[in-house]
Order: C-alpha cells, then sequence, then structure tokens
C-alpha cells in the first residue's frame, strides 16, 4: 500500500459497513455536513448520506417512494401487484403499473439472455428453500423436481400493461432485481432537489451520485468474500455510476454441517454451484447491475470473463482460488488493497486463458 493511501486509512474515523460495500475514504475535506439516515425496508437496510440544503427532504422522499415501491413490487406484501400477479397465476391476467410492467419486461430479457438461468419465477423454489424465512431448510428431491417444472420466465405473459402467470403455482420473486431498480427511483429524486453529492447503499447495492466538478468524494471497497463484514479486497471510485454485488457470503444457512446459500440454479434447482466467490457489477443502470450480477454468479467464471471489455458495464469477479479479474477499463479506478492475499488481474480477451 501506498503512503497516501495509508495515511487516507488512516485518517477514517469509522468504517461504515454497508452490507456487500465498504465506505474506506473520504478524499476530500467535507464542503458542508452531510444528511445521514439509516432505515430498514425491502427486507434490507437503506442507508444514505446526502449533502445539500435540500438533502433532508430528499431523503425522506426517497424513504416514501421506496416504501412505496415495496408496496407494489414484494411478493411478501398482500395485494402488492406481484402478489395479485402470483395469487392469480393460472387464472386471469392483472393489471400492473408502468414500472412494474418495465420491470417484469426487462428482467424477461435478461432471462432470455441468460438462457433461463435467470429467471424471476424462481419464486417457487426460492419459497421452497425458505431462503429469506427465519427458518431455511433443505427440501427433498422430489420436492424440488416438483418446484423446477414450474421455474420459466417464458410462461410471462404479457398483454398491454396486464400479466399473467401461464400456471397454477407459478410466481415471480424479484429478489435479484429490486435493489438494482430503485437505484433509478433514487437518481431521479436526488436530481429533482439538486443533489450531486452523496450515496445510497440499498442492502449492499450502492448508487453514488455524480459529483461535479472533481469527481466521487468516496472510495468504496469490494467486500473480501472470505472476510468479515468490514473486510475489502480493493476499492473503487463510483462517481455517477450504481454497483451490484452477489456473493454465497450475503445469505445462507447450514443443515448437517453443509452451506446453502441463496442464489439458485434454476436448471437444478439448488444453489448455484458456482466457480466464483463474489461478482460486482458496475453501471449506470442500477437494474442491469443487479440483474446481471446474480446472473454471472450462476453462470461462472469463463462466462463472466467473455464479458469483462463490455461498454455498458464493468466487472470485479473473485474466484474460489483468491484471483480477481476485473474490467482493464477500471485499470486506473481500482486499487488493490494490498494488505488482501488476493490475486489481481485486468482481463483483456488476449490474456492467458485461466
Ligand atoms: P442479494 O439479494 O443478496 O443482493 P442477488 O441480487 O444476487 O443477491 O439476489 C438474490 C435473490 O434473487 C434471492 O434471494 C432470490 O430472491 C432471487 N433469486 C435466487 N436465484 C435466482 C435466479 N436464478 N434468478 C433470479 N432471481 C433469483
Ligand atoms: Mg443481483
Amino acid at each position: 500500500m501506498n503512503l497516501k493511501n495509508k495515511k487516507i486509512l488512516q485518517i477514517v474515523a469509522s468504517i461504515l459497513v454497508l452490507g456487500a460495500v465498504v465506505v474506506v475514504a473520504n478524499l476530500q475535506k467535507e464542503r458542508n455536513t452531510p444528511t445521514v439516515s439509516t432505515e430498514f425496508m425491502m427486507d434490507t437496510v437503506i442507508m444514505q448520506k446526502l449533502y445539500g440544503k435540500r438533502a433532508p427532504q430528499a431523503i425522506a422522499e426517497i424513504e416514501d417512494r421506496l416504501r412505496q415501491y415495496e408496496k407494489t413490487c414484494s411478493m411478501y406484501i398482500e395485494n402488492s401487484e406481484i402478489d395479485l400477479i402470483n395469487q392469480n397465476a393460472g387464472k386471469k391476467f392483472v393489471e400492473v403499473s408502468d414500472d412494474t410492467l418495465n420491470m417484469i419486461v426487462r428482467a424477461k430479457e435478461f432471462s432470455v439472455q441468460s438462457n433461463g438461468l435467470f429467471d424471476i419465477t424462481i419464486a417457487p423454489l426460492t419459497t421452497l428453500w425458505g431462503i429469506t424465512s427465519e427458518s431455511p431448510k433443505v427440501p427433498s428431491e422430489q420436492q424440488i423436481s416438483q418446484a423446477r417444472t414450474l421455474v420459466n420466465y417464458q410462461d410471462i405473459l404479457i398483454q398491454n400493461h396486464q400479466v399473467k402467470l401461464k400456471h397454477q403455482g407459478q410466481a415471480i420473486d424479484l429478489g435479484a432485481v429490486a435493489k438494482g431498480a430503485v437505484c433509478n427511483i433514487i437518481r431521479e429524486v436526488a436530481q429533482k432537489y439538486n443533489i450531486t453529492k452523496g450515496y445510497v447503499s440499498v442492502g449492499g447495492n450502492l448508487i453514488v451520485l455524480k459529483d461535479t466538478p472533481t469527481g466521487s468524494n468516496y472510495r468504496f471497497g469490494i467486500r473480501d468474500p472470505k472476510g468479515d463484514e468490514s473486510e475489502y479486497i480493493a476499492t473503487v471510485l463510483l462517481n455517477g455510476k450504481t454497483m451490484a454485488t452477489s456473493g454465497a457470503y450475503e445469505r445462507w444457512f447450514e443443515q448437517d454441517g453443509k452451506r446453502y446459500h441463496h442464489i439458485i440454479n434454476p436448471h437444478t434447482g439448488y444453489p448455484a454451484e458456482t466457480d466464483l466467490l463474489s461478482v460486482s457489477v458496475i453501471s449506470e443502470d442500477g437494474m442491469l447491475a443487479d440483474c446481471l450480477s446474480t446472473t454471472f454468479f450462476i453462470e461462472g467464471k469463463q462466462a463472466a470473463l467473455a464479458k469483462m471489455q463490455e461498454e455498458e458495464y464493468q466487472l470485479i469477479v473473485v474466484d474460489l482460488q483468491g484471483n480477481v479479474f476485473y474490467s482493464p477499463s477500471l485499470i486506473n479506478n481500482l486499487q488493490p488493497n494490498e494488505d488482501k492475499p488476493y490475486q489481481f488481474i485486468a482481463y483483456k480477451e488476449s490474456s492467458e486463458k485461466q
């Protein structure tokens, strides 16, 4: 670690833990005091830190909008639009709002691209495993194969503003989409209040406002998938960007000495057997980042390496051997934490195949 970084890290009074990310350093002197808020909603912790006179109003409005979003899109809230689609599976079409419709249409596109490995009709399997419940458990083989037959994004039927699932028992779970999708709402509200500085963490999905003119104020840490919550393997600047991370360490349970995590391979019905420890996707588009972090986590290393040079997003991928592959466009941005035993590789197509 160079001297400057060391100093920055020493100056930091407290390290803020935001789920998958850690705020490592404030690189500039505070020009004014931020407004900070921490709330529990959408089954996760929402941490906001915004600057500007109208930050308190913006924070309040973001909270309102996210609560509204949850009421509309959570499969666990009775009579939410998603719950109504699920209740009426195999029966009838349900009218949905523009935002819900757009989200479902986009999620379906990601399913097509991933050959169904990413699939928001995963709900029969996530419910069976009780992944987000108080008492998760390993289901029987028979239960799994039965639930698996219900998972199929092609059965999401869309007609004008209406959505229907083809078969009874099918259900939508937006768990892999929601935290990223709300980043766009957050950006919109911040713009409305002319707030250009600050960030919001939605359970580890991060949106950083586009700061002017010198760039973002903070370096954000990519969580060490093998370490505890405050440990990080590298830091990045995320000016105007969002970042989503998927990893087996985020939610899991243990049964008979074996660990089971919360990202399910729809083809097997079991937690994805992956050769990756974590996948972080950086993009202006929060929903894209969220969908792709989940997708690449399931698809694995080769699939992620093939997408290291995309324009729309950048990747930071940690494999089981402790290699960290990252998009070459991050070279001047990503700073490895040299206290960690990871090996960093800016990956180009021409790089030696792993
Ligand atoms: P996190 O919610 O921990 O940030 P993800 O964004 O990867 O992680 O989303 C995981 C959630 O997505 C699960 O809790 C579940 O609700 C849902 N899910 C699990 N497997 C899939 C899948 N194959 N396709 C789409 N959604 C999934
Ligand atoms: Mg995701």
